[in-house]
């Protein structure tokens, strides 16, 4: 309720540009400059969304994902989690600036649907969810808050609730190794509301950020057990 009413204030004020503040004459908050400026991703890796370092023809697989891919379909992202996206996705889920999570789920959303032009698009939007005490503490998902808006421009249903995180873990940047943040989600999910699945094929997973794909990977498995579908994975930025 408090984050809807930041929320609907912010967004009855001028629009100014989420990067440079100065005025932006785009109803999404980003002006040309800046949007042209904005760091963009290269070639990447089909299935996991990592950008591809040369030696690799476009769309093609990296390394990682041909020895052994995830068991998601894909990973796109619409940046590389470079500056100054890392600390406007920082200012957005750590000072609540919903106007800038607004701005960059636009960009978002029409990506995702350029994409699906002449596809059928995902039936069901999951936004990784957040353990009760974070969610608490930060008085909102950052995920479930652009599903709103990519349900919004995509016409595509969210479920809030199939999704939970029922263990509260160590930050996945703090672990040192892939075998740590792996147990470190171990048992860390759960799959609810199984009747929000019901005849459901395709599904888009949304995320903030995807680092080492460890979460959308465990949260993939899982599904995976308990649905028959597609899994596409969707996130404003992809480490490098
Ligand atoms: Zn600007
Ligand atoms: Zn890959």
């Amino acid at each position: 309720m408090f984050c809807k009413l930041i929320q609907s204030i912010r967004c009855a004020l001028p629009s100014t540009c989420i990067v440079c503040g100065q005025a932006a004459d785009r109803d999404h908050s980003i002006c040309n400059d800046c949007g042209y400026e904005l760091p963009k991703l290269g070639d990447c890796c089909r299935r996991c969304g990592i950008e591809l370092n040369g030696g690799l023809s476009k769309r093609s697989c990296c390394t990682s994902c041909q020895l052994s891919p995830p068991s998601f379909d894909f990973c796109t992202a619409v940046f590389p989690y470079d500056s100054p996206i890392d600390k406007l996705i920082a200012d957005y889920k750590f000072s609540a600036r919903f106007d800038i999570g607004y701005s960059l789920s636009r960009v978002l959303a029409s990506k995702f649907n350029t994409y699906y032009i002449g596809m059928a698009k995902p039936e069901l939007l999951l936004p990784v969810p957040l353990h009760k005490s974070r969610l608490g503490s930060r008085g909102f998902n950052q995920a479930s808050e652009m599903c709103n808006v990519l349900s919004k421009y995509c016409g595509v249903s969210i479920s809030n609730s199939v999704l939970t995180k029922i263990r509260n873990t160590e930050p996945q940047a703090s672990m040192s190794s892939a075998a740590a943040r792996k147990a470190n989600l171990r048992k860390a999910f759960a799959v609810s509301r199984l009747d929000d699945l019901e005849g459901v094929t395709h599904i888009a997973l949304i995320d903030d950020v995807v680092t080492t794909m460890a979460t959308t990977e465990a949260i993939s498995r899982m599904l995976l057990e308990k649905q028959d579908c597609r899994i596409d994975v969707w996130c404003l930025a992809r480490t490098l």
